[in-house]
């Protein structure tokens, strides 16, 4: 499979669904919420852009810079023709299990008042293996221009020789490492201790069963090399402890994961708001963090309102909504998302709402190998611990892809896997009347409803998604509170 959205040009058509990312891209601009910054890991002053899809299965986030615009620009466009062109080339598929899928991930590695660094990462999935790329733009703030990844070194020749210094696994092939080098590495960037890093492309320089190669020099060879602009960009990204890389890369095995029993009635509370049974008291679902009166939801009209994909700067607004109407809701967070905005996913905690993982970087689980899968979940799931304090105990997968395999790794995480019974295609028709209209012909008592955060026009919908309920006679409560004790392993999608 040599696939490469990355490299190729965009040779699309004009189809309806192009309409949707224009619309989403203009969505996003509008935006304007800024989280308050917490310590070292303080939340950057950038918004996150998505467009994604059920059909074919793409999801692409990537940051809006607000004062780098080129840089902000020069992303949109890269993003937009990777998506453009995967979809013109897989089109409408029938899902299943290992339908076309295209991820883009975005992480800031560099950050300050000088020099600005985003790296996306990219995993295209095409029938039988996939293929993972990563791409690094650097921006230079005092001149408000983009710089080549070449312009991080004073010679592009003496990168070449230092990076074949450095090779030494016989699987790299040292010729394709030189042409990549000669072609402009798209993928510079630097360790947490500010040593240059050279990342191919899986594939590019060794078979594909190595995935992403890097090549690492050491700090003698880094500061030899590096220009004043380079130099510049070590220092941002020195300065910018990326959250979470100290998670394990390898998760522990399932002997070592201690499942939670929930027969088991010694089994303390995993988590905020499961603790199951119809309770809406001070083990969560309670807003504002006070104390409620009980919803037993086997008397009483339940739904579970749940959020995905983020969490995202909207996030702060819809969390404002969701306090002024006193509503709890459950949120299915990406761990890769968490890493930019922990602040927002710890306020989403304070104020009672429920937490369940949707996987690190919203990879479709059933095309995975079981390390992958376990490590998708586990990272998420440790990261959300560490942010919030509780070990989340659900979880949903995306595109809502499952098997066998899944739910078997997902109970020896302690994990309840929560599918969804409305699906608002609120990532499709961007809008509050056709959200309102699916939610309207899909409540049932017992139902879980589906929304992503990551779209401003499904927060802009929430109010009158709540008068809408309420006045149908419907008491909101989290998806835990929903189905009283969710079982590791087990799947729900209430009817
Ligand atoms: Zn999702």
């Amino acid at each position: 499979m040599r696939l490469s959205p990355h490299r190729r040009r965009y040779a699309g058509l004009l189809v309806p669904w192009l309409l949707v990312c224009v619309a989403a891209l203009a969505a996003c601009n509008a935006d304007a919420t800024s989280p308050e910054p917490r310590g070292k890991h303080a939340e950057p002053e950038v918004q996150t852009r998505s467009l994604s899809s059920n059909d074919p299965r793409f999801h692409a986030t990537w940051p809006h810079v607000r004062d780098a615009q080129r840089l902000s620009k020069a992303l949109d466009r890269y993003v937009k023709a990777t998506v453009d062109q995967f979809a013109h080339e897989y089109g409408e598929t029938d899902g299943g299990t290992s339908a076309p899928e295209l991820n883009i991930a975005w992480r800031l590695v560099a950050d300050d008042d000088e020099v600005v660094g985003v790296r996306l990462e990219s995993y295209l999935f095409a029938g039988a293996n996939g293929e993972t790329a990563g791409r690094t733009w650097w921006y230079d703030r005092a001149s408000g221009r983009l710089r080549a990844n070449a312009g991080l070194v004073r010679s592009p020749a003496a990168l070449e020789t230092a990076v074949l210094a450095a090779i030494d696994d016989p699987d790299i092939d040292r010729s394709l490492v030189s042409s990549s080098l000669e072609q402009g590495a798209p993928d510079v960037d630097f360790t947490d201790d500010g040593r240059l890093r050279v990342r191919f492309a899986q594939y590019d320089v060794a078979p594909g069963s190595a995935g992403v190669v890097a090549v690492v020099l050491d700090e003698a060879a880094t500061t030899a090399l590096l220009s004043p602009f380079g130099e510049r960009a070590r220092q941002a990204a020195i300065d910018q402890p990326p959250l979470g890389d100290d998670l394990p890369s390898v998760p522990p095995s399932p002997e070592t994961t201690a499942p939670t029993d929930p027969a088991d009635p010694t089994t303390p509370p995993a988590t905020d708001g499961a603790t199951g049974g119809a309770t809406d008291g001070a083990t969560g679902g309670a807003t504002g963090g006070t104390d409620k009166p009980r919803v037993n939801c086997r008397k009483v009209k339940c739904v579970a309102l749940t959020f995905d994909d983020g969490p995202v700067t909207d996030t702060n607004r819809l969390l404002r909504i969701l306090r002024r109407a006193d509503a709890p809701a459950t949120f299915f967070v990406l761990g890769q998302q968490v890493q930019t905005y922990p602040e927002t996913l710890a306020r989403v905690a304070r104020q009672g709402h429920e937490i369940g993982i949707h996987t690190w970087d919203h990879r479709q689980l059933t095309t995975l190998r079981p390390r992958a899968i376990r490590g998708e979940l586990v990272r998420a799931q440790l990261l959300v611990e560490q942010v919030t304090g509780h070990k989340p105990t659900l979880f949903r997968p995306p595109y809502g892809a499952s098997d066998a395999r899944v739910l078997r790794i997902a109970r020896s995480l302690g994990l309840a896997q929560v599918l969804w019974s409305v699906d608002t295609l609120d990532w499709k028709n961007r809008a509050v009347p056709p959200i309102l209209a699916k939610v309207r012909g899909g409540a049932r008592p017992g139902r879980i409803i589906l929304m992503h955060d990551i779209h401003r026009t499904s927060v802009d919908a929430v109010p009158k998604v709540i008068k809408l309920l309420r006045r149908q006679g419907y008491h909101l409560v989290t998806v835990s509170e929903l189905l009283g004790a969710p079982q590791p392993g087990r799947s729900y999608s209430q009817r």
